[in-house]
């Protein structure tokens, strides 16, 4: 691989600004989206940026995902393509999702121009809102030192921290002190850097030495964590005590970006039974719980969306009962996702398994599916 060389003005956030500014300068771009402090100083929101004196104080690089920029993305493209051209910066699993909801239909991505970055992670959103000033200089910290203690536990076992489905990335692993690279990922990113005068012809072997190194570290840091989980939410049984404190509010599938449902099950009225049928439970099993829907719910919105969970932990940090809801769902998706052999957002020309799905594939996981449902269905919840 090979990319251009960026020197550091200053700091990364003000080289990235500046770089933004020249690029409106160099009509590349007519306007950007990436976030910024929202004004009562303690979290962030995505802009979509027409004027270019807004971007002083714009966060490229924000501490916290309060908004997925998927969500962003979609909110923006609903209606139909956008005709100015857009740069959206963005963590890589935002992008990943960005991807998922373009295959997904529900998002278009004509016009946008992604730029990603290698991502240290974020930290999760309760304990920023805690104390922004302190937690600033704790991510930071953590940023430089690639130190990823304080992040998100689904942060800390990210192996898809480089964005191979942007149109440009910004490396800072590997790289001399006092620079960064510039990597096109696609003929737009190319055309991007040419726009600079910045060939890209710097070889890119120590960026993809690091990531690498990276990626084994977190690759393990996962298996040590999944093994954790596993004892713990692992069979029906487990499952239930950890979701037992869930209070349905659904704000895990609100925030997910790749929840795509355009009318959700659980929120119809094919969802909702006569007074009689929750009586003939209760006869049936002594009691039941009210609202009835906590296991369905979650099992029904991961049956849904697996195959595209990015593992972006937005549902985690969204949730008020601190249930480990993206780790349970990274989980189940890194399974899934290798038994399907399909990374979602990795490729943007790599179809849907849903798209590939033949009825004939896949029949040795049948049984042992069909025994768990059994035993959840006679559950209590
Ligand atoms: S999940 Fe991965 S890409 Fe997303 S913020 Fe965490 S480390 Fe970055
Ligand atoms: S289920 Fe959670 S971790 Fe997975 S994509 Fe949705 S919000 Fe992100
Ligand atoms: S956000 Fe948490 S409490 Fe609310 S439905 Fe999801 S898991 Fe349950």
């Amino acid at each position: 691989m090979r990319g251009s060389v960026l020197p550091i003005e200053n700091n990364l956030e003000e080289t990235i600004l500046n770089f933004i500014k020249e690029a409106f300068d160099k009509k590349c771009i007519e306007a950007v989206i990436l976030p910024k402090r929202i004004p009562s100083g303690d979290s962030f929101a995505y802009l979509l940026i027409k004027d270019k004196s807004i971007l002083e104080g714009a966060s490229p690089f924000p501490p916290v995902i309060p908004v997925q920029g998927a969500k962003a993305i979609s909110s923006l493209t609903r209606q139909g393509s956008v005709k100015k051209k857009i740069l959206a910066i963005m963590h890589p699993c935002e992008i990943r999702a960005t991807i998922e909801l373009f295959k997904l239909k529900q998002t278009t991505l004509n016009n946008l121009i992604f730029m990603s970055y290698d991502c240290p992670g974020v930290l999760p959103l309760s304990d920023y809102l805690e104390n922004p000033d302190e937690n600033d200089q704790t991510f930071l910290a953590a940023q430089q030192k690639w130190d990823s203690k304080d992040m998100r536990p689904v942060c800390k076992i990210c192996t898809e921290f480089s964005a191979p489905a942007s149109d440009l990335h910004i490396g800072q692993l590997g790289t001399d002190e006092g620079k960064i690279f510039l990597i096109p990922n696609s003929s737009v990113g190319k055309e991007f850097l040419n726009a600079f005068g910045l060939n890209s012809d710097v070889p890119l072997d120590e960026w993809e030495a690091e990531v690498e190194k990276l990626k084994k570290e977190r690759e393990n840091n996962k298996k040590d964590a999944q093994e954790k989980l596993k004892t713990k939410v692992e069979g029906p049984e487990n499952l239930l005590e950890t979701l037992s404190s869930c209070i349905t509010c659904h704000n895990c599938m609100r925030v997910c970006p790749v929840c795509y449902c355009r009318q959700c099950y659980f929120d119809s009225d094919a969802f909702k039974f006569p007074p009689d049928n929750f009586i003939s439970k209760s006869e049936k099993k002594g009691s039941i719980r009210l609202p009835s829907d906590t296991l369905i719910f979650h099992l029904g919105r991961m049956s849904h969306m697996i195959h595209s969970c990015v593992s972006c932990g937005t549902c985690e940090d969204a949730c008020p009962m601190d249930i480990p809801i993206a780790q349970i769902f990274n989980l189940v998706a890194d399974k899934t996702q290798q038994v399907l052999d399909y990374k979602p957002g990795r490729n943007i020309e790599e179809p849907l398994p849903t798209v590939t799905y033949q009825e004939e594939e896949l029949q040795e996981f049948e049984k042992p599916y069909s025994e768990t449902y059994i035993k959840v269905e006679e559950t209590n919840v």
